[in-house]
């Protein structure tokens, strides 16, 4: 299996599927499964039962429903489309990733 290269709060494109060509920042990955959890994107309903004991309201809620991180691509702002990233070694001996297309910065260092 190919190595999870997607982070939480990395901006994806959709590649394939339903949600194709939509873009979102990644909420939650998941590297046993592969599968990624993108905000807004692959939402699905759930059919929640009420439970007055827990104050839950029953009906349909809304969640996002994990897609599988091969599906998705690194989204860069500056090119507008989906892009492969590579790691950019900088002086300090820091590592950060950027577009492998325009060299912007993916991930701000913290
Ligand atoms: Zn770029």
């Amino acid at each position: 299996m190919a190595k999870m290269k997607l982070k939480k709060n990395d901006l994806v494109i959709v590649k394939a599927g339903k949600d194709r060509g939509k873009t979102g920042k990644v909420l939650k990955v998941d590297p046993e499964t592969n599968r990624v959890i993108v905000e807004k994107v692959n939402f699905v309903k759930q059919f929640v039962r009420a439970d007055r004991g827990k104050n839950i309201q029953g009906g349909v809620m809304e969640k996002e429903a994990g897609l599988d991180a091969s599906n998705l691509m690194i989204y860069c702002e500056e090119c507008g489309q989906g892009v492969r990233i590579r790691t950019k070694i900088l002086e300090d001996g820091s590592r950060m990733r950027v577009c492998s297309k325009c060299e912007s910065v993916l991930e701000k260092p913290k």
